[in-house]
């Protein structure tokens, strides 16, 4: 018999409902992806709410919601469990995949092509109508409950080609393309987020997209809500609105001085 390490699965759960405001009918796809056992992929830049749209539609679902943030060093292990050491007895701690599988929950594998390719081998008998998890270690093969949710996320505009998510993954998910949402929306969820009044909100998205707009001149991302947020709250600690945005925005976003430069100057346009 194996000695496993018990979870608390409930400390997943999400009690409170998230704050999100849907783009187009995301919702309506995810929870109808989930009721037919289908896999998701959120596709989009950083910071432009598709974390948050899993925690919403885990709220919407009652089911508990486990993140992984990918990274190039990330094992099968680091996945599906392994054996620790306990008081010179080895015993098995789930991994994040099979502690969600095995609650009927939701897996989020957030960044996924930053992954190793033999660690997102594993996800693969779970995307299709198999819908099953090896655990090597164990000798065991894991069924997934009806209720079960693999999602994925990555962003097509800043991985290389060699990062690309293959054909033969991507095609078995239902996708989602998320993006910065529209300036009236995206306004909306500033002033949400940070409290702040309307008018602020809107020159911050205006410095957004002027930021968006650099694409072409090298910028490799413009600035994205999370970060028009951030600045927000600086300004609200006290920060004049002139260096909130240098710090909460600009300099996060490149060390070009050029770039650094154009960008000085949209805000001082605005403020
Ligand atoms: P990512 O796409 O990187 O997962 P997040 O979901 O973490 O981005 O979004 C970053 C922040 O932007 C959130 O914490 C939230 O404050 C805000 N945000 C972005 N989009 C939305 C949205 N549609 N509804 C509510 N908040 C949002």
């Amino acid at each position: 018999m194996t000695n496993t390490l018990e979870y608390n699965i409930d400390e997943h759960l999400i009690e409170k409902e998230p704050f999100y405001m849907a783009q187009s009918n995301e919702v309506e796809i995810g929870l109808t992806a989930q009721a037919n056992q289908l896999p998701l992929l959120l596709k989009g830049p950083t910071g432009c709410g598709k974390t948050r749209f899993m925690q919403y539609l885990a709220w919407r679902l009652k089911s508990p919601l486990i993140t992984v943030s990918c990274h190039d060093d990330l094992s099968t292990s680091d996945l599906v469990g392994r054996y620790l050491v306990k008081a010179s007895e080895a015993v098995w701690q789930d991994g994040p995949l099979t502690l969600a599988l095995r609650a009927g929950g939701i897996c989020y594998l957030d960044e996924i092509v930053e992954a190793r390719k033999d660690t997102t081998v594993v996800i693969h008998p779970l995307t299709d109508d198999r819908r099953e998890l090896p655990v090597e270690k164990l000798g065991k093969l894991y069924k997934a409950p009806d209720d079960f949710m693999l999602a994925v996320s990555y962003n097509p505009g800043y991985q290389s080609v060699t990062k690309d998510l293959k054909p033969s993954t991507r095609q078995r998910f239902v996708s989602l393309n998320f993006d910065y949402p529209d300036p009236e929306l995206e306004a909306e969820i500033v002033g949400r987020e940070s409290g702040c009044d309307p008018g602020l909100s809107r020159k911050m998205v205006k410095l957004a997209a002027m930021t968006r707009s650099l694409k072409e001149s090298g910028l490799p991302e413009g600035a994205s809500t999370r970060l028009i947020i951030q600045a927000v709250k600086l300004m609200q600690g006290g920060i004049c609105a002139v260096d909130a945005c240098r710090a909460g925005v600009i300099e996060s976003l490149t060390d070009d001085p050029e770039l650094l430069e154009a960008m000085d100057d949209m805000i001082t346009s605005l403020f």
